[in-house]
């Protein structure tokens, strides 16, 4: 099922992957870091969703693709120099496409999804913080069938391939199709690194939590009180990007618990579709705070769901409890 997407899919992550360390070894700078720069996230936003667009594109016409960037502020007469570092990331990998050819590239990311036929969802830094920062972010691709997420691939060009606390290594891809698991392998190489698999930890007191870097993503200091009420004592791991998912999938953390910030904050689809496939197809579960499966029918975002829940599944139910009676408390 599946398989000539998943091939393309495949290909056209690891190249964005190539532009995104690439821009981020040679313009994340400690001078931009400092100015708080964030042009060189901008180029490899626009550059990774070019190079994958064009990819898509080219294999499957027919399928649209619902992607977070649109083309209008590379377009400004002001951004000329920035479109002109896209142009030029892009064409390192694709010397065939001009300026227009990229322009319209990132413009067919325009769909508005929906609960009818095929289409890609893509995130092409999700991360961005990360991104800057030079910690962790991905590059995050999913395919949603009827509604229905039914492959996903996430390439983490800064997770190593033991644990998130080994030296960098080149990177994981992580591959999830409907039915058939989640499989990793080495981001730079053919290498197979092996299945994913949840972690079976029966006993809720060894669980480890992980969570957003970003304050204004969750809520910390609730998370860390639900922790405590289910007696887990390790600290978290916070990370940026579906990276979360990705130690959720491969066993290393047990829980990703995302609260919601503010009552009209949506999730958007291209933040969640790769890592959700690649979480329940590792044998664990994903929800959002209350329960509810994820639904990626309703357009761009995940407009019936509050926050996230992703578990190795044993112990998901146990941190839906304490998530209920925290929020009781909290009122
Ligand atoms: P993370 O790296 O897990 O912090 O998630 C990054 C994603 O958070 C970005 O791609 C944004 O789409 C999303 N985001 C932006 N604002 C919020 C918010 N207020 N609450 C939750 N997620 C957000
Ligand atoms: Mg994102």
């Amino acid at each position: 099922m599946f398989e000539s997407e998943l091939n393309v899919a495949i290909e056209a992550v690891k190249r964005a992957a190539v532009l995104c360390q690439r821009v981020q070894a040679s313009l994340v700078t400690e001078e931009t870091l400092a100015k708080k720069d964030r042009s060189p996230v901008t180029v490899a936003d626009f550059g990774s969703q070019t190079v994958i667009n064009h990819a898509l594109m080219s294999a499957f016409p027919e399928i649209p693709i619902v992607a977070e960037e649109d083309a209008s502020a590379l377009r400004e007469a002001e951004n000329r120099e920035l479109l002109g570092m896209v142009v030029q990331q892009v064409q390192a990998q694709l010397p065939e496409l001009d300026e227009a050819a990229i322009l319209e590239s990132i413009d067919q990311g325009n769909y508005a999804g929906g609960a009818t036929g095929r289409f890609w969802t893509l995130d092409p830094i999700d991360g961005t913080k990360g991104f800057i920062r030079g910690d962790q972010y991905a590059i995050a691709l999913a395919l949603i069938d009827n509604g229905e997420v039914v492959l996903g691939v996430m390439g983490c060009p800064n997770l190593p391939r033991g644990s998130v606390s080994e030296s960098r290594d080149g990177g994981c891809l992580f591959i999830a199709t409907k039915g058939c698991g989640t499989h990793m392998i080495a981001l730079d190489g053919d290498g197979q690194i092996g299945e994913a698999h949840v972690a079976s930890d029966v006993d809720v007191t060894d669980i480890a939590f992980c969570e957003p870097y970003e304050v204004g993503h969750t809520r910390h200091d609730t998370s860390a009180e639900i922790a405590r009420l289910l007696g887990a004592t390790a600290d978290p791991v916070r990370l940026d990007s579906q990276c979360k998912y990705a130690v959720v999938a491969r066993g290393e953390a047990s829980v990703y618990l995302r609260l919601p910030t503010r009552a009209d904050y949506q999730e958007k689809i291209w933040d969640h579709a790769a890592g959700m496939l690649a979480v329940s197809e590792a044998g664990g579960r994903v929800t959002d705070i209350n329960g509810a499966p994820l639904d990626f029918s309703l357009g761009s975002t995940l407009q019936a769901n509050k926050g996230i829940l992703a578990t190795s599944g044993i112990v998901h139910d146990a941190v839906l409890a304490a998530v209920k009676e925290v929020g009781a408390k909290q009122g």
